[in-house]
């Protein structure tokens, strides 16, 4: 038995079997095909060819013109891999002789290719390795539209187990197969975790070890809630994990108890407490668990896994059934957050040295109204159908609010002129998710409806942590004494210019941290769906005006680790059978 400490990302306990999952080592359908469906496979390749070959024209001209024609000329062995004739030639005749579907017989060529140039001592030949490689994903990527769904070839409830999992390799995973996940890398909200609790899955991030030491197939422990995982657990361990299986599955039977009930304190003081989703799917969970709303829709998602870029048709659609299902309760739609750990990817967009702090989120934005108007012209459609209210992710100052208000005003113009429905009235609200706007946000404040503090940034941002880095996640400190004066800064200014301020980052989730929050004067809560009933309980287990005198001696102490001591104390003695 060894046991693995990492990051808790999402609580909660799995036992299973181990799944070591390499987004290298894609697994690549195999289906038998008939003799008639050969000519229909043996189209879809050579239409990936060219539409491979386009992608790395378009990439060489933009190389040329970025960076001079011999960075670009870099490409050419990519196309003569492209243009390969032997290579096409054993394609078709492993088509025809095998009968399987065809990206199974081009990976399987490709392959043998890499293992024989791998082996030979022509250097030309072993540095064209690297080069196949590349041309062998696009043309895979383009063959099934898509990025590759290791995780739809799982048959049986396994642990993933991966080096790291992108947001979008997240999205594909589907609760009926993964019990858990365990990453090398990561920390505890980056999307990825933030996905494994919208799934509802236990995780554990940052494990450094994990697929160094997890052997294929074993069975394992994923402790969400400690942060552990436990290789080859004996009989006396999988004994008392299942044990706390039951004594979780029965905390979360009485904690759905409250669903119907307000968000209250003892004494009457109401707060919103609303939910956090990724994709609509969501929506069943947020009802289930008794949420007022949704106070943050990650659009993104819907732009990931992809080689197009949604349609206004099919964004608006989404938007409008997901609007007309909560209403009469509020949908806050973000308008799209690429860029950071989210990539995008019909744009193959370089790699930046500080994705966080680049091109993402507003500023890509604005940069790319062809895209954001899309977006814009979809919700002010489906605002139509229900309770929609619209925020702008990563504003920076003033001037950034003002310029996607401009766009969105252009948008309602062109709606007015084409005759179509749109709700003008639409609160439109800033996320306050950089220290420079929470430094300013008297300046906003005129500018918005409401403020949401996205804290997963701001702490980031604010204490210089990477969000994504386990080495130094010891530093993304929620309870930093720099960020609960940043909060409480955001919150005067907010109330002072009378409007209300919510939080969509995963603080407002840590039962600990919510009782400070309530303290301080939050007037929405969103969290994700399966955390709503236990921040609802918190709530409801103290009276205001002791929040706020919680709050008010938070803030005097001088280290986040003191805050956070003294804040698990008032909430286990407030809530005992919350606290283990
Ligand atoms: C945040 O930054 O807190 C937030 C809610 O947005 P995201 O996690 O998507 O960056
Ligand atoms: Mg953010």
């Amino acid at each position: 038995m060894l046991v693995l400490k990492g990051i808790p990302a999402s609580s909660g306990v799995a036992i299973g079997k181990a799944f070591l999952f390499s987004s290298e080592e894609l697994l690549i359908p195999r289906r038998p095909i008939a003799e008639a469906e050969i000519p229909a496979e043996v189209m879809r390749f050579e239409e990936a060819l060219i539409q491979t070959r386009h992608q790395i024209l378009g990439i060489q001209h933009r190389l040329a013109d970025e960076m001079g024609q011999e960075h670009a000329e870099i490409f050419n062995a990519h196309l003569l891999v492209l243009e390969d004739q032997s290579l096409r030639e054993e394609v078709l005749g492993g088509l025809k002789a095998q009968r399987l579907n065809v990206e199974y017989i081009f990976n399987e060529v490709v392959r043998r290719y890499l293992r024989a140039f791998a082996r030979t001592n022509d250097e030309y030949l072993r540095d064209r390795t690297a080069d196949i490689e590349d041309v062998r994903k696009r043309i895979l990527r383009n063959l099934t539209g898509r990025h590759l769904d290791a995780m739809g070839q799982l048959d049986e409830p396994v642990v993933v187990i991966a080096h790291a999992l992108s947001p979008s390799e997240t999205a594909l995973m589907h609760k009926r197969h993964v019990l858990a996940f365990v990453t090398d890398v990561g920390g505890r909200t980056g999307h990825t975790a933030i996905m494994a609790k919208s799934l509802g899955i236990p995780a554990v991030v940052g494990v450094e070890v994990a697929t160094a030491r997890i052997e294929k197939e074993g069975l394992i422990i994923v402790d969400g809630t400690r942060g552990e995982v436990i290789v080859d657990p004996d009989p006396a361990t999988i004994r008392r994990y299942e044990v706390e299986q039951r004594r979780i599955q029965e905390v979360n039977r009485q904690l759905l108890q409250l669903k119907d009930l307000p968000a209250e304190t003892l004494d009457g003081h109401r707060v919103t407490l609303s939910a956090n989703i990724e994709v609509p799917d969501e929506i069943p969970s947020v009802i289930a668990h008794g949420a007022e709303g949704i106070g943050l829709y990650r659009t993104e998602f819907f732009y990931l896994n992809r080689t197009d870029f949604p349609s206004e048709e099919e964004q608006f659609q989404s938007y409008k059934s997901v609007a007309e299902r909560l209403a009469p309760q509020s949908v806050i739609i973000r308008t799209v957050d690429l860029g950071g750990d989210k990539f995008l990817s019909p744009l193959d967009l370089p790699t930046e040295m500080n994705p966080f702090m680049g091109w993402r989120a507003i500023r890509f934005c604005l940069a790319r109204p062809d895209v954001f108007r899309v977006q814009l012209r979809a919700i002010l459609r489906a605002s139509a159908y229900g309770n929609l209210k619209l925020m702008f992710p990563m504003i920076s100052g003033l001037e950034e609010l003002r310029r996607a208000h401009e766009i969105l005003e252009g948008v309602k113009g062109e709606l007015t002129r084409e005759g179509l429905a749109f709700s003008p009235a639409m609160d439109v609200g800033a996320m306050i998710e950089v220290p420079s706007a929470a430094l300013t946000c008297d300046l906003l404040a005129g500018d918005a409806k409401f403020f949401s503090i996205g804290t997963n940034d701001l702490i980031q941002y604010a204490l210089a942590v990477d969000r994504v880095n386990e080495k130094i996640a010891y530093l993304y400190e929620p309870a930093h004494p720099a960020v609960l004066r940043l909060l409480k800064q955001i919150l005067d200014a907010g109330h002072q210019a009378g409007i209300w301020v919510g939080m969509c980052g995963e603080m407002a989730g840590e039962p600990a941290l919510a009782l400070l929050l309530l303290g301080l004067g939050l007037d929405e809560f969103s969290v994700s769906p399966i955390q709503v009933p236990l921040i609802k309980k918190v709530i409801r287990a103290v009276e205001y005006h002791t929040a706020q005198a919680i709050a008010q001696q938070a803030m005097q102490f001088r280290t986040g680790k003191e805050v956070e001591a003294f804040l698990l104390s008032h909430l286990r003695q407030l809530v005992p059978d919350l606290a283990e």
